[in-house]
C-alpha cells in the first residue's frame, strides 16, 4: 500500500477553521522510521521498510523551527498550534525533553499564543522525563487503542512489552492532565479478526478511560492506506455512538478533525509521490474551510 515518510523536520502550515494554523515537527531523519510500536494502520509504513534511521539532532529541531516561527512572524501569520508527530515516536528522542523546553522557549518569544501539541504512543512515559516534558505542554496526546491485551498485540504490535494494567496505572500518573488518542478499526491480520468496537472491547476500554480519567479523549479512524490491507476504516457515526458514551462518564470526548488534520497532509502528499513527481509542493492550503 501507499505508505510513505515526511521529508522535513517542519511540515505545514496547515489551515483549519475549527483549529486555525497548525505546524508539524518531525524529529526524525527523511528516509526513517522509528518507532517501537508497528502499527498495522501506521501511515509510515512497517518499520522493516524504513530501517537503519535515526533522529534530528536537537540542534537541527530547534534551528528549524526558530527559522520557521521568524519566517511566519515576518508574513504576519503565526502559528495556532505547534504539533510533535511525524516518522514515528518523538519521545523515543533522546533529547525529548530538552527540545520541548526549547519549543517552549520559541514559542514563547516569537509566537506566544501556540499551543504545543505531541502526538506520542505512550510506550515511553515509565521514563520521568518524557512525563515531564509532556507535563509541560498544552495538547499531550497520548495513544490507547485497546483495553484487551491480545488486541493491542495484533494492531499495536509494540516491541516494548508492557501489560494493559502497566499501561493504565501509568497514564493515570499524569492526574488526568492528559488526551488520550484511540484509532477505531477492524479487519483480519495474519488470519486473525480484530474489531475494537465491539460490545466486549469498548466496555473494557471505557472502563480503562474511567479509570485514567484524561481531560479529553479523541476518537478517529483511518483516513489513508494503511501497510496492511485489511484494515476496515469505522464509520464516523460509530465513533461518534462512543464519544457519547465517554460523555456519559463525564469526560469530553470528540471524533478527531485534529488528528485527520494531519492525515490530510499525508494524503496531499502521497498523492504526489504516487505520480512519481519530485515537486515540492507547498503544505499550505484550506482543508476543512
Ligand atoms: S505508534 Fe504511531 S508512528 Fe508508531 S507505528 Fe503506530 S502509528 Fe506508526
Amino acid at each position: 500500500m501507499a505508505t510513505f515518510l515526511f521529508d522535513k523536520i517542519i511540515f505545514g502550515p496547515v489551515h483549519s477553521r475549527r483549529l486555525g494554523i497548525s505546524l508539524g515537527v518531525n524529529l526524525l531523519l527523511p528516509t526513517a522510521k522509528l518507532c517501537n510500536f508497528d502499527c498495522i494502520y501506521c501511515e509510515c509504513g512497517w518499520n522493516g521498510d524504513h530501517r537503519g534511521g535515526s533522529f534530528n539532532t536537537k540542534e537541527d529541531v530547534l534551528f528549524a523551527l526558530q527559522s520557521k516561527l521568524s519566517e511566519m512572524a515576518l508574513e504576519g501569520e503565526l502559528p495556532n498550534y505547534i504539533t510533535f508527530a511525524g516518522n514515528g515516536e518523538p519521545t523515543m528522542h533522546p533529547n525529548f525533553l530538552e527540545i520541548i523546553d526549547g519549543t517552549i522557549a520559541l514559542r514563547n518569544s516569537v509566537a506566544p499564543l501556540a499551543k504545543i501539541a505531541v502526538l506520542t504512543n505512550a510506550t515511553m512515559i515509565d521514563r520521568e522525563d518524557v512525563r515531564a516534558a509532556l507535563l509541560k505542554i498544552d495538547r499531550p496526546i497520548l495513544k490507547f487503542d485497546s483495553a484487551i491485551q491480545s488486541t493491542v498485540e495484533l494492531i499495536n504490535q509494540p516491541a516494548k512489552k508492557r501489560t494493559v494494567d502497566q499501561t493504565i496505572e501509568l497514564l493515570k500518573l499524569f492526574g488526568g492532565q492528559i488526551i488520550i488518542q484511540t484509532m477505531f478499526i477492524r479487519g483480519c491480520y495474519k488470519g486473525v479478526t480484530y474489531d475494537n468496537t465491539t460490545p466486549q472491547e469498548v466496555a473494557a476500554w471505557l472502563d480503562a478511560i474511567k479509570e485514567i480519567a484524561p481531560r479529553e479523549v479523541m476518537l478517529y479512524s483511518i483516513d489513508r492506506d494503511t501497510p496492511d490491507s485489511g484494515v476496515r476504516k469505522v464509520s464516523r457515526e460509530e465513533l461518534e455512538q462512543i464519544a457519547k458514551r465517554v460523555e456519559a462518564l463525564g469526560i469530553t470526548a470528540w471524533v478527531s478533525e485534529f488528528l485527520r488534520k494531519f492525515n490530510s497532509i499525508l494524503g496531499i502528499k502521497q498523492k504526489v509521490l504516487y505520480k512519481g513527481c519530485e515537486v515540492q509542493i507547498k503544505l499550505s492550503f484550506q482543508i476543512f474551510a
